[in-house]
């Protein structure tokens, strides 16, 4: 761990100072409906339409466990190696107008997911401290002045919200950078889409992130007062936030005072954090096990059909498609092609006989698209091969690719119609030597001119091949043509 630290250290923060960062991450469980009633669990629609007895708290409303969350939840718990213990849930007491109850039906003593670690690509590794179920609460629209409380026309709830299952992930204070609070945020991510626990998608809030951030001396292991940040809507505002609020507290301890423990929120307008209210303790809430949850037990039967049903993690999926390229790709961009699922495209393709490289590359440039999923690995090879041995241009290849996507036309179909076969190579000399003899001016420049100029000259005569060749002509064949003819 303390290598790692010393690569990862941002550039913003004096070397003095140790940033040290714990997450609570709470992520919306991908359920049909809500955790304790049968009203769906749906984002986006109609204000106050999924709302029933249960979720608004009326009085003499029963809850009953939805076994999907609990399974999904213990599937999570699973996947990030945590020890699974009964599901016994709590009632956290304390008032908000968009929670009706005024209590959250929530996990308190025992987490039915605790320990457990993230292993982040660089191989550093974060350790939980627990992942418990809770229920989510309404949201509340703050109307007029800047959309926070305060300066507010009035408020308007909306109770679609109020009991979506939610799993709240809590590491312990072991992230000490902001590059590496960002790879923690995107790894978890990609965990929770490969199993399916949750959509996670920070802008629709069904993952919302809050930080424990505080400060202490460089090579001490002491923990200083931390304040927890919330409000946080994207990766890219986590780590300005995390920064902007470890340097408030160095300058803090710097200058003889010291931070107050409180919650505070973010300000992404003004790139900084505010004071919220001071932050309450634990006992503040009064805690107590929910009279009507009865606790719940798992056999290590119901266990073991959760392991059997996970599917392959992120780590194993870059490991696997990392032997699959035989060392031509990078790190990343495995990271990148499971982040984005196209992992087992490019395995199969390069399984199916095309080449590593340009499979990689078709993918992470051309293949970017929301509805890549049309293009079958076996296709992708057809077009991959095709353009390796010269039957078609670079720019042919991805003029496919975009078609097949568009139209999930096969790839021979496309060559046929659009009379994608490669101009001979022949052929390109002589109507090289044309587009030469008619433009002299801009030839002679090529020739002559600065690198500038010539790179200029250099697409300038060869988007004359390509017009003349309708987009037949391989570029980088035409622009080593250019350059042998201004040798000769
Ligand atoms: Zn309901
Ligand atoms: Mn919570």
């Amino acid at each position: 761990m303390k290598a790692a630290r010393s690569v990862l250290r941002e550039p913003a923060l004096s070397s003095d100072w140790e940033m040290v960062v714990g997450l609570e991450v709470h992520v919306e469980l991908n359920t049909k409906s809500k955790l304790f009633c049968g009203c769906a669990n749906r984002f986006g629609d109609e204000p106050n339409t999924n709302v029933c007895p249960v979720c608004l708290g009326l009085p003499g409303s029963l809850p009953v466990v939805n076994l999907r969350a609990v399974r999904l939840a213990i599937r999570l718990g699973r996947a990030l190696g945590c020890k699974i213990n009964p599901a016994v849930f709590a009632r956290k007491n304390y008032f908000y107008p968009d929670m009706p109850k005024n209590y959250q039906i929530s996990q308190y003593r025992q987490a039915i997911n605790t320990g457990g670690a993230v292993k982040l690509p660089d191989g550093s590794v974060v350790e939980l401290e627990r992942a418990h179920i809770e229920e989510d609460t309404g949201k509340t629209i703050h109307i007029g002045g800047s959309g926070r409380i305060k300066g507010a026309a009035y408020s308007l709830v909306d109770h679609n919200r109020a009991g979506v299952p939610l799993i709240e992930i809590v590491t312990l204070p072991q992230l000490y950078t902001a590059s590496q609070v960002r790879a923690f945020v995107r790894e978890l991510r990609a965990i929770l889409l490969a199993t399916g626990v949750s959509d996670a998608r920070m802008q629709e809030g069904s993952m919302r992130v809050d930080a424990n951030v505080s400060v202490r001396p460089a090579d001490n292991s002491e923990l200083r007062t931390r304040c927890e940040i919330k409000n946080i809507s994207s990766v890219r505002s986590l780590s300005r936030a995390v920064v902007y609020e470890a340097n408030r507290h160095i300058d803090l301890w710097s200058t003889g005072g010291s931070p107050d423990q409180e919650t505070r929120h973010w300000d992404e307008e003004r790139g900084c954090t505010i004071s919220g209210r001071s932050k309450e303790h634990t006992e503040d809430y009064r805690y107590f096990p929910d009279p009507d949850l009865a606790p719940f037990i798992f056999s290590k039967d119901d266990i073991a059909a959760v392991d059997a049903a996970l599917p392959l993690l992120p780590t194993a999926r870059r490991e696997k498609i990392i032997a699959a390229c035989g060392g031509m790709i990078t790190l990343e961009t495995a990271a990148l092609l499971v982040e984005r699922d196209q992992d087992e495209l490019v395995i199969n393709a390069v399984s199916a006989g095309a080449d590593v490289k340009r499979v990689i590359t078709r993918v992470v440039n051309d293949l970017a698209l929301d509805d890549w999923a049309v293009v079958t690995p076996e296709r992708l090879a057809e077009v991959v091969v095709m353009e390796t041995s010269g039957r078609i241009s670079a720019t042919q290849a991805k003029k496919i690719l975009v078609e097949m996507v568009e139209h999930g036309t096969d790839p021979e179909a496309v060559v046929a119609a659009r009379g994608f076969e490669n101009v001979s190579r022949g052929e390109i000399v002589s109507i090289v030597e044309d587009i030469i003899e008619k433009h002299q001016d801009e030839w002679q420049l090529y020739c002559r001119g600065d690198a500038t100029d010539r790179k200029k000259m250099s697409s300038f005569l060869t988007g004359q091949v390509m017009r003349a060749t309708k987009g037949r002509a391989d570029g980088a064949t035409v622009s080593r043509l250019l350059h042998q003819h201004a040798q000769n």
